[in-house]
């Protein structure tokens, strides 16, 4: 049986930890504030901003919240992006998207400062996380897979590792971290040829692909460190989420595996608040 890497259990250990950081942010008069720029009613993203709202009621972070309509012009966001850009009480931002569709994405990612890019979006943080200059942040749950593997003390150094999936969000980041953290990086997708004889090889498999639970057995083999990204519909059309791995099947042969739901979706506002407070420590 493997061990389950467990998101929540991870989440728990940092939030205890930014608890700390935040007071300590606090005796000196500052007030970590995350600026959430929200365009329209989406259900995801109005329940991604309880659950970080939540997040930062725990730690004694602020929210501000800029909602526009989901008929708002371009320029009107990209006001609302200058005005928690200049506020110097609002010390991150995270801007839901995808934007509606008659708003320029570039545009609205161009206008938002890389130190105040909670999640990686702009170019300016991904050019920080590919010349590894600290400019901007990584996306959260990229950095989420790192956080659960330090907790396990899991070290990537000299191992093989496969990345599935090569998005801006999570594949490329991740494999970036993932080099960083000097592992042996290699990334599949959907073009890539023999996958299952390539994941084998691998010491360390991150999973991200947007396929529910379409990994299975032929792809492992014992000892492997499984994390799963995915959040997927279950494909029977139960309800709940599952992964991309078939975890019934993979759990028994691996040594370490992370569960969906309760794995790296788990760490993903954790992270947040932990830029937040980076991005607060910055300006005291
Ligand atoms: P995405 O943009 O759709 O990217 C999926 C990647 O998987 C692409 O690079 C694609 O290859 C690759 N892929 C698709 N089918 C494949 C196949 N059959 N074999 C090999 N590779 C294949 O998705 P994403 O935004 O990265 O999200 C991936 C998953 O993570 C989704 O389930 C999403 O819901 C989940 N997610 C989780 C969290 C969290 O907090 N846990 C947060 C965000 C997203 P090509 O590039 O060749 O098309």
């Amino acid at each position: 049986m493997g061990q389950l890497l467990s998101g929540k259990e991870v989440a728990e250990a940092l939030t205890a930890v930014m608890k700390k950081d935040v007071e300590a942010l606090k005796a000196k008069g500052i007030t970590p504030t995350l600026g959430i720029i929200r365009v329209g009613e989406k259900g995801p993203d109005i329940s991604y901003e309880k659950g970080a709202t939540k997040r930062c009621e725990e730690v004694g972070a602020a929210v501000k919240n800029y909602v526009l309509p989901e008929d708002t012009t371009q320029e009107k966001l990209l006001e609302a992006i200058r005005q928690a850009n200049d506020d110097s009480g609002v010390h991150g931002i995270l801007l839901f998207r995808p934007l509606p569709k008659h708003i320029d994405d570039n545009a609205a990612r161009a206008a938002l400062l890389p130190r105040k890019d909670m999640d990686g979006i702009t170019d300016g943080s991904m050019a920080g996380l590919y010349s590894g200059s600290g400019q901007g942040y990584a996306p959260c749950t990229a950095e989420s897979v790192i956080k659960i593997l330090e907790h396990y003390q899991i070290d990537p150094a000299g191992k093989r590792v496969v990345v599935v999936g090569r998005s801006t969000v999570i594949g490329k980041p991740v494999a970036l971290l993932l080099l960083e953290k000097n592992g042996t990086v290699t990334i599949c997708h959907s073009k890539t040829k023999d996958m299952p004889s390539i994941i084998k090889e691998a010491d360390i498999v991150v999973v991200a692909m947007g396929r529910a639970e379409s990994v299975g057995k032929e792809s492992f083999r014992e000892g492997q460190i499984v994390v799963d990204v995915g959040v997927n519909p279950k494909p029977d059309g139960s309800k709940g989420t599952c992964g991309d791995v078939k975890f019934a099947e993979v759990e028994p042969i691996v040594a370490a595996i992370s569960p969906v739901p309760g794995g790296v979706g788990s760490v993903t506002n954790c992270m947040l608040i932990n830029h937040l407070i980076r991005a607060a420590q910055r300006v005291s």
